[in-house]
């Protein structure tokens, strides 16, 4: 007992003033003291406790048992072990124990020393740590969006499951304190991430770039697996970056869909060949497809958010202000209207105005259709031009012929319109339509220094845009003329190959041509071909016809007029006789004694004597005089402006040649004529009245002797013999 009054002494000196509890027993575990700190904490006095067992003051004597073996172990440091104890008024408290045997002087094992710390403070506190921390783990967990913080040396401090499932590859490394770098680069050779093209080493350096910038812009991330991430990373107040991961793979799917849907119907309404412009109810255009704003002279974006009305010059488009307001009165509307447009290029314009909805029904604005139809009016006027030539029985052929040139002229709206004969290899302007009569008819070139040489290759419509622009620049022609624009056609007449007709200009074509030109060129070398063909008709019929009148009014034998022939242009000398009084005389003549030449030389003798005859006599004569054969061996001749003494001298004459030089080889006879001649009078109606008299007078010339002439007595003022 006094060592252990001596004991109690020193353990007051020594543990009093512990903040600790402190508690010692005697090697039976008995309670021998106890400190201020454990008497507060029990809530015993140490005269409550001495001598009591120190089983009494733990929960759970299993603990005392545990406690008991640590202090034999004698290992201090492994004795350090938390408990719970019973206070005095039942309550239950934890501490952190620390067992100590302790030996006396000479005694083995004198007692345990016992020090310990109320833990009950810290536990409330690590306890309400330890639920704040839950919480926020349920909070981050309880989060849709992927979350992960990192802290100032960009370790990860704490992610949810969600960033765990996000990155399913990169799992494995998504754990508190692995660096965002090693997480990255793990993902990266797992394929976690989809690089687009770049390597991974660039696509680690941005990523880690931009995720240090952490300044809560939206990035976005596509995974190999093809879904997307939208992150946003922020910094925290002591220097970490929280990250939130928010799956866009649908919004991304419904954007490119939408994308998509959009540019297939710009792509549609950009094939469309009518131009396409969508209004707002001022007019401000919030869509234009390709072709408007090429007749803008811009491009779509050039016209959207502008009133396209004020791109006119001129008052033109006012026209088309009615139609807007009609279909912003919901009404759908149509136009045709002229008017030049920004990119210069005049056109005739099917409009048409369509009002627009909006998901309620209301007119939101106006969507506006032009469908160019200057081709289609140019060729309606050029076919009815072309018509109105072909078929009028006003022009000749050659005028219609040039009338279509200059129709081809005003509708390709180009200078020079040429027709070529083409022969062989040789190319001649036959019809020409110039401004300064640059070209001549009857200029020839050789085929192939001509566009045209093309034209008759191809054997079918040819056009050329812009010559310097098209694989004809190294041409001849455009390197002798400077032809920028061309369009000619084939000509075939009859079905052969006659030439080519074609339209050129030195400046190149501000409108393409179109297939239309193309057909209409077609038209215009039909029909030339067709009136040339008609042309050659005309001139063998004109030729035929003349060949046939030649051959009605020739006599077989002599070759001078027959007896048709020469009473026609009796009749006209009567009728000219009847309207000036210019007097004429004819004279009928008549071989003596033909018979007996027949009956001694044959016929064929005969009629040898009889070219003989007329040649004589057509000899002698004027070219204005008339002479023919009127039957048999008689023939008549029509003195014109001659009067009845004169005629007489030139039938004299006459009849002195025949009798000097008609002369036949083998013929012992002269041939002689007898001649009676009568005048025109003022009583004579037609050439008949005349004739009778000129028979009267040769039968008194017959009757005279022959080989003689004598004048008709009812005008004779004298006779000859
Ligand atoms: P006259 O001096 O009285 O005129 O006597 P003529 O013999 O000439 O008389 P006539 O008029 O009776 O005879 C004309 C003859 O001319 C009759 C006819 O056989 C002949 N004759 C008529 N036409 C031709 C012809 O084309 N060729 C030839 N060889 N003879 C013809
Ligand atoms: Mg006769
Ligand atoms: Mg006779």
């Amino acid at each position: 007992m006094e060592k252990q009054a001596g004991l109690q002494l020193d353990f007051e000196a020594t543990f009093g003033p512990l903040a600790e509890i402190a508690l010692i027993a005697d090697a039976d575990r008995r309670i021998v003291f106890i400190n201020k700190a454990a008497s507060d904490a029990f809530g015993y006095t140490l005269a409550e406790l001495s001598g009591k067992p120190c089983r009494e003051i733990y929960l759970n004597s299993e603990d005392f048992g545990r406690v008991g073996e640590l202090a034999q172990s004698g290992d201090a440091n492994r004795s350090n072990r938390r408990f719970e104890f019973r206070r005095k008024n039942g309550e239950i408290f934890s501490a952190e124990v620390m067992i100590t045997p302790l030996y006396g002087i000479g005694t083995a094992h004198a007692g345990f020393l016992f020090i310990a710390r109320d833990m009950s403070d810290q536990l409330a506190l690590e306890t309400i740590a330890r639920d704040a921390a839950s919480t926020l783990e349920d909070a981050i967990e309880s989060i849709s969006e992927g979350f992960a913080l990192y802290d100032k040396d960009d370790r990860l401090v704490i992610c949810n499951n969600k960033y765990r499932e996000i990155y399913s590859h990169s799992a494995e490394a998504i754990v508190p304190g692995a660096t965002f770098r090693d997480i990255l680069s793990y993902g990266l050779e797992r394929g976690q991430y989809n690089m687009d093209g770049t390597t991974p080493e660039k696509w680690l350096e941005e990523r880690l770039a931009r995720h240090l910038e952490a300044d809560g812009s939206l990035l976005e991330q596509n995974l190999s697996d093809g879904r997307w991430l939208q992150i946003a990373e922020r910094r925290t107040r002591t220097g970490g970056i929280a990250g939130i991961r928010t799956e866009i793979t649908d919004l991304k799917t419904a954007e490119a869909a939408t994308r998509a849907a959009y540019d297939s119907v710009a792509a549609l309404a950009n094939s469309l060949s009518c131009s396409l412009v969508e209004s707002d109810k001022d007019g401000v255009c919030l869509y234009a497809n390709d072709l408007a704003a090429q007749w803008f002279a811009t491009e779509p974006s050039g016209l959207v958010g502008s009133r396209l009305k004020d791109r006119f010059h001129n008052a033109e488009s006012d026209g088309s202000s009615q139609q807007f307001k009609k279909a912003l009165a919901g009404e759908r509307s149509q136009l045709e209207i002229t008017m030049t447009f920004p990119d210069g290029i005049r056109r005739d314009v099917f409009l048409e105005y369509i009002p627009k909805r909006d998901a309620r029904g209301n007119i939101s604005g106006v969507i506006t259709f032009a469908i160019d139809i200057t081709d289609r009016k140019a060729t309606e006027r050029t076919l009815a031009d072309l018509y109105a030539i072909t078929s009028t029985r006003e022009l000749s052929q050659d005028e219609k012929i040039n009338q279509i040139i200059r129709l081809g002229c005003a509708h390709f709206d180009l200078p020079f319109g040429i027709i070529g004969h083409i022969i062989d290899d040789r190319y001649t302007v036959v019809r020409v339509e110039c401004p300064n009569g640059e070209i001549d008819a009857g200029r020839s070139f050789s085929l192939g220094e001509t566009y045209c040489a093309h034209t008759v290759r191809a054997d079918a419509p040819v056009a050329i845009n812009h010559t310097a622009q098209s694989e004809l620049a190294g041409h001849p022609c455009y390197g002798a003329f400077g032809l920028e624009s061309y369009i000619g056609a084939p000509i075939l007449v009859d079905g052969e190959r006659y030439g080519t007709v074609n339209f050129t200009s030195p400046t190149p074509r501000k409108r393409p041509f179109t297939q239309t030109d193309i057909e209409i060129i077609r038209q215009f070398a039909d029909w030339i071909g067709h009136e040339i063909a008609r042309q050659k008709d005309h001139e063998a019929l004109m030729h035929a016809q003349l060949r046939l009148e030649r051959i009605a009014s020739t006599d077989d034998l002599t070759g001078i007029s027959n007896r048709r022939a020469f009473l026609e242009r009796a009749a006209t000398e009567v009728a000219r006789f009847r309207r000036t009084h210019q007097p004429f005389t004819a004279v009928m003549m008549d071989i003596d004694h033909f018979k007996s030449i027949n009956d001694t030389y044959g016929h064929a003798t005969g009629d040898a004597v009889l070219k003989q005859f007329a040649e004589t006599v057509g000899g002698a004569l004027r070219a204005i005089d008339v002479f023919g054969r009127l039957g048999g061996e008689e023939f008549c001749m029509l003195l014109h402006n001659t009067q009845i003494e004169e005629a007489l001298v030139v039938a004299e004459r006459v009849r002195e040649m025949v009798t000097d030089q008609c002369r036949l080889a083998g013929i012992k006879e002269r041939i002689t004529c007898s001649m009676g001649l009568a005048i025109a009078l003022p009583g004579d109606v037609d050439f008949s009245s005349i004739l009778h008299r000129a028979d009267n007078a040769l039968y008194d010339a017959k009757a005279s002797g022959r080989n003689c002439c004598a004048v008709n007595h009812e005008d004779a003022t004298f006779s000859p013999r």
